[in-house]
């Protein structure tokens, strides 16, 4: 996917509107507009990394900012929640941009389907 028709590319750039939780100028934490929970976030880097070997050098970064984004929401109040990174077409990613999800306010079944 090149990063013109990226769609976290383009809400990075105000192309696509989002609901904006948090924001570094490495980072921006989003409202996912398809929630599965009724907290459901997502965390990218505003650079367009596709592969798993660079996220170790975002990581700090992207730690940094769902962690703003947890207090910001007070997520650590509702009893637990789940950061998730799906990689590659058999783990369910559909947006080929690394992100997190962050997801809160239900309970969660483990293992994930
Ligand atoms: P994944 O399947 O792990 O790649 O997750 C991609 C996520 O991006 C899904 O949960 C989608 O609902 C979400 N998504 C796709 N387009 C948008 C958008 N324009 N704004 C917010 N979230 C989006």
């Amino acid at each position: 996917m090149s990063e013109t028709a990226c769609v976290f590319c383009k809400i990075v750039e105000g192309e696509i509107p989002a609901e904006r939780i948090a924001e570094t100028d490495e980072v921006l934490v989003i409202s996912d507009i398809n929630p599965q929970a009724p907290h459901h976030y997502l965390a990218f880097p505003k650079q367009h990394i596709e592969v798993f070997s660079k996220v170790p050098g975002v990581a700090r970064s992207l730690f940094e900012c769902i962690e703003a984004a947890v207090k910001k929401r007070d997520l650590e109040s509702l009893g637990g929640f789940r950061i998730v990174m799906n990689l590659g077409k058999a783990a369910g990613q559909e947006v080929e941009h690394i992100h997190f999800h962050l997801l809160a306010g239900r309970p969660f079944q483990w293992p994930p389907g």
